[in-house]
């Protein structure tokens, strides 16, 4: 069943989404060459505590990972694509790392990823990148109501194939809201047109993840972490968003992108 939210729901999913987009922004800010994947996950834990919210993935048991899963952040390196596992690893120059991290605050659940690399990137690193934040921005921008969910999907779709990568269906976005899964299913490939019609209220999050190489994926021995089957990196992309009336409402925009959305040509001053 999906829940639509009213507006009030989506401003406290929006208090939520505010501190997710703040934290991982810091942590962005943490993750540096040399930097153990374990002090970004303590760094993380240390906040989530002092903010008073609980982490989504503390305890987690889903049915494909080895549960229940005992930390605050997924860190996924290089060929490493979601679900990572953070452990005793000490970032190199040029590793491309993806944060996502889901967090409740007062009953009202927010997720969000972003990927970078630390230390000097290699220019396909960045390409890889730019393309699950470009199929991002076309998802978003798709989340309209009268649209349908499957033009969420073609967005993101499209903008992989435009960039010469192949979309892997079996994971993808979802419902969100008093829990951090709900339905619907939020493909990053579909056809345009099909599926459900969005409607004011409904809040997901979506989330382009793509490998350089192939759409394949391999589960790692950790029992959590997912890989590109071919080794190759991969990167992914997460905001959780309200349709509402006047358009998407991005709830887990960074700093730097709140700025962005204010300034002239932004989403916010465009739609209003
Ligand atoms: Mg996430
Ligand atoms: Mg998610």
């Amino acid at each position: 069943m999906i829940e639509l939210k009213s507006a009030a729901e989506i401003d406290r999913m929006a208090v939520t989404g505010q501190f997710v987009g703040e934290l991982l922004a810091e942590l962005r800010a943490v993750a540096a060459v040399g930097v153990n994947l374990m002090e970004i996950e303590q760094h993380a834990r240390r906040r989530i505590a002092e903010r008073g919210a609980e982490s989504c993935y503390w305890d987690y048991t889903p049915s494909f990972g080895r549960g229940p899963f005992r930390n605050v952040l997924c860190l996924s390196v290089n060929d490493a694509v979601l679900h990572g596992l953070p452990h005793d690893y000490l970032l190199r120059d040029g590793d491309l790392l993806s944060i996502d991290m889901a967090v409740e605050i007062d009953g009202w659940a927010a997720d969000s990823a972003l990927s970078f690399v630390v230390g000097a990137p290699a220019p396909a690193d960045l390409k890889l990148i730019e393309a699950t934040e470009v199929a991002l921005e076309a998802g978003i921008d798709a989340a309209r109501p009268g649209n349908h969910l499957g033009d969420i999907s073609a967005a993101i779709g499209e903008v992989a194939h435009r960039y010469g990568y192949r979309v892997n269906n079996e994971f993808g976005g979802h419902g969100i809201g008093r829990t951090m899964h709900e339905a619907p299913h939020v493909p990053n490939d579909g056809r345009p047109g099909r599926g459900m019609t969005l409607k004011p209220g409904l809040t997901i999050a979506i989330e382009p993840w793509f490998c350089r190489t192939t759409d394949k994926i391999k589960f790692d021995q950790d029992g959590w972490t997912i890989r590109s089957s071919d080794g190759s990196r991969s990167a992914h992309s997460e905001h959780t968003v309200a349709v509402t009336e006047s358009g998407p409402r991005v709830l887990t925009l960074r700093p730097e992108q709140v700025a962005q959305e204010r300034s002239p040509g932004g989403r916010a001053a465009a739609s209003s």
